[in-house]
């Protein structure tokens, strides 16, 4: 067995019980980051210095705790005290943050050994990682096509078995789209279940995040460190997170949104069906639910994100943080320069989309509309779970698509998340786990719950991962030779 095909939890019961030292562990993990990264390009810095460090104190009895060992891949929109913290952007090419994020820190406070950081696209806005200022992510499976985005980075890493566990952030699908996309497991936690203290903020009352690993046990173990009351994090919440994982979905009732779905590609359908009789097989049964307003999630998504995101990058104008445009005359140029070399295409057009839809005039028609829309969602789930215990969408309408295929059409790229936003505008938590590849490219089962119904989701998945393989098959492209 080599350690790469160990999930996060054998590494953990691994080096507790001193069959591998932490050490090992970590160069291990280190040695296929320098093999593999060069043509995958996931991180965006890797520490190796400082993770040998890490895994040396584990071995030395000075750290101990649930990840003991385990090596942790994190996206660069997190801080990490006294490394660079760029979320993708020029803007912030040299900020090097003074605190730690929450979620961060409570791995490392486990014994966890940071690997480095992933590359994602520019703040979060993008489902493809091709936003990024800095370098392209490819996919593991067929490195001409996209990671899926914006946590692409983290996906790709714990793809190609560079990492056992990454953290991701999702605001609209950014870590879901990007599991399913690279055949990984991705949850998206209930809003408030995990700190978003330290996350670069993107929209504020959609961003949270979570865990991406192999399997919904590995993330299981990661969101039982993660979850939790911080009192730097208002919105936090202290709802008791119960772990322990039942594989058993007997008598469960999952409803599926069969007319939202209409529009799905053949094989997307018949790979979303094959996983749905997968848990009927397993004893659950399904039940068709009704989410009447589902088809304005995508619009009001893409409204009060870029809101929101308009007013949290107010702070980037070369005054604190990162990049300053240095041959300024006056304040206020400096600011524009700042500001208008600092970001890229795409945080600048959202910028502009949140400031137009919150102006005097045009709020009514957009921002306030768009938060009834959020409104009836809320409700709309509501009802279906008085049916149903979980909902089973697909995540994505397509598998991995080509690098350049949509990066100069927005409007294209933004279709990618259909299936996502709706769960961050509602609050709830999703899992995703692999399901059958289609063309060989992975696909994903997005597993939706009740708000703060994590165990519930895990389970399912866990189950589901009992009785298929796919979330155990990986590439071995010929670039590992
Ligand atoms: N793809 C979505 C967007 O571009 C979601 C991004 C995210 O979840 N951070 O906004």
């Amino acid at each position: 067995m080599r350690i790469e095909d160990l999930s996060a939890s054998e590494l953990v019961d691994s080096i507790a019980a001193r069959q591998v030292s932490a050490l090992e562990v970590t160069d291990h993990f280190l040695g296929r980051i320098e093999a593999l990264d060069k043509e995958l390009g996931a991180f965006l810095s890797v520490f190796p210095d400082f993770a040998r460090e890490q895994a040396r104190r584990v071995d030395a009895g000075q750290v101990t705790g649930r990840l003991a060992g385990l090596p942790v891949a994190i996206k660069d929109n997190m801080c990490t005290v006294g490394q660079k913290t760029t979320c993708g952007s020029r803007i912030l090419e040299n900020f090097v943050p003074p605190y730690e994020a929450t979620a961060v820190a409570r791995l490392r406070a486990q014994g966890a050994v940071l690997l480095g950081k992933t590359n994602l696209d520019e703040f979060a806005m993008g489902s493809s990682t091709e936003n990024s200022a800095y370098q392209v992510t490819r996919n593991p499976w067929d490195p001409s096509r996209v990671p899926g985005g914006s946590s692409g980075g983290s996906a790709a890493a714990v793809a190609a078995r560079m990492a056992p566990l990454a953290l991701g952030s999702d605001t609209g699908g950014s870590i879901r789209q990007p599991a399913a996309l690279c055949g990984v497991t991705g949850l998206k936690p209930t809003y408030g279940r995990v700190s978003r203290y330290g996350l670069v903020a993107f929209a504020s009352s959609l961003d949270q995040i979570g865990p991406l690993a192999r399997s919904a046990q590995d993330c299981a173990l990661a969101l039982d460190v993660l979850a939790g009351l911080d009192p730097r994090d208002t919105t936090s919440s202290d709802a008791p997170y119960v772990s322990g994982l039942q594989a058993d979905v007997r008598g469960l009732k999952l409803g599926v949104p069969r007319s939202f779905l209409s529009d799905l590609a053949p094989d997307m359908a018949r790979v979303f069906e094959e996983a749905c009789q997968v848990l009927v097989g397993l004893g659950a049964t399904l039940v068709d639910v009704q989410l009447p307003n589902l088809s304005g999630a995508l619009a009001a998504y893409y409204i009060v994100a870029p809101a929101e995101a308009s007013s949290n990058l107010a702070r980037y104008d070369g005054t604190r943080y990162g990049f300053r445009a240095a041959d300024a005359p006056d304040v206020l140029t400096m600011f524009k320069r700042t500001r208008a070399r600092g970001f890229g295409a795409e945080v600048k057009r959202r910028i502009m989309i949140g400031t137009y839809v919150l102006s005097a005039g045009y709020y009514d028609a957009y921002y306030l509309k768009a938060q009834k829309v959020r409104t009836v969602l809320s409700r709309d789930f509501a009802a279906a779970f008085e049916q149903c215990d979980l909902i089973l969408m697909p995540t994505t309408p397509s598998t991995a698509f080509k690098i350049g295929e949509k990066s100069s059409d927005p409007l294209e790229m933004y279709l990618s998340d259909i299936y996502t936003v709706a769960l961050n505008l509602a609050g709830l938590p999703g899992l995703v786990v692999p399901s059958a590849p289609v063309g060989g490219l992975p696909t994903g089962l997005q597993i939706i719950g009740r708000a703060f119904d994590e165990p519930r989701l895990l389970s399912c998945g866990h189950a589901f991962q009992t009785a298929t393989d796919f979330h155990q098959r990986h590439p071995e492209p010929s670039y590992q030779s």
